[in-house]
């Protein structure tokens, strides 16, 4: 492993499917999140659930204790309009809702790190659109990188597949921009970061040995965001709610590598049409 321009991280191959252990172990754990997921359980039992994960896993929950504040968290649980870093706590999901969850995790001090949106019961469809696009979104993010490319090929690939979809009510869809994917690996968050809008062809290259997370962070409204008054929590400014997706993967010259999805990105890679990396 070798740091490069700007502290970009290049890691071995060794190093990657050591990240990919962490990384199967985040993945597994939203899998069982989102099964957790109903009407009636509190966000602060979806974080026990976590945290039980991933210390049975050998891993070590990543975003307790992290930043100032410290982070009193496993997992990041952001309900409605709340985009990102919520609390979990005692606050209990209704029908209706929907939840963002953000999950990282450490093992052998490598990171993992990921996040999906799950819709408590049923849910506006308005919102499902949301859901659909911002997932959608961050494959086409991962479909945009290219041994070769730059990291803001991710960026354009996020930011055109939004611009593409019709929005549910006729209104745009709103693409944070104080918040960004990032490299990931000894630490959580690391250069370069990977925005979600902008131009092609800017940024580090993307070269074998990097590993990135990719978040698009999407609002039915405004971009704009306020901070609650925990110091974490991060609400849209107009109310309008939001959905988040993340994923950590890496380039081989193979093609892409989903370090956090379980089956490591293989079948949506494949409806994709784009070359699977893994092992
Ligand atoms: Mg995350
Ligand atoms: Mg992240």
């Amino acid at each position: 492993m070798g740091f490069r321009d700007r502290g970009v991280e290049i890691k071995t191959p060794d190093q990657i499917a050591r990240m990919r252990v962490a990384g199967r172990l985040v993945g597994e754990t939203l899998e069982l999140l989102r099964s957790s997921v109903k009407a009636g359980v509190s966000t602060g039992e979806l974080d026990a659930i976590a945290a039980e994960n991933i210390r049975a896993g050998g891993g070590t929950p990543s975003f307790l204790g992290y930043g100032h504040p410290p982070f009193p968290a496993t997992i990041c649980a952001s309900v409605n309009d709340e985009v990102v870093h919520g609390i979990p706590g005692p606050r209990v999901l209704e029908d209706g809702d929907v939840i963002s969850i953000d999950c990282g995790a450490i093992v052998e001090g490598w990171h993992g790190d990921a996040a999906i949106t799950v819709p408590v019961g049923e849910v506006r469809s308005d919102v499902l659109e949301l859901m659909r696009v911002t997932e959608g979104a961050m494959w086409a993010g991962f479909a945009a990188a290219r041994l070769g490319g730059r990291v803001t090929d991710i960026s354009h690939g996020v930011e055109s597949y939004v611009r593409a979809q019709a929005h549910p009510n006729g209104g745009s869809y709103g693409i944070l921009e104080d918040f960004t994917g990032h490299g990931i690996g000894t630490a959580m968050h690391q250069p370069p970061n990977v925005p979600n809008y902008g131009r092609p062809g800017r940024g580090p290259k993307l070269e074998r040995g990097l590993a990135l997370a990719v978040e698009p962070m999407i609002t039915l409204g405004s971009k704009y965001t306020d901070l609650a008054e925990d110091d974490w929590t991060v609400v849209t400014d107009d109310g309008s709610w939001a959905a988040h997706f993340e994923h950590s993967f890496t380039l081989t010259p193979d093609g892409a590598w989903i370090l956090t999805a379980v089956d490591g990105g293989r079948a949506k890679l494949a409806e994709l049409g784009v070359p699977y990396g893994g092992e």
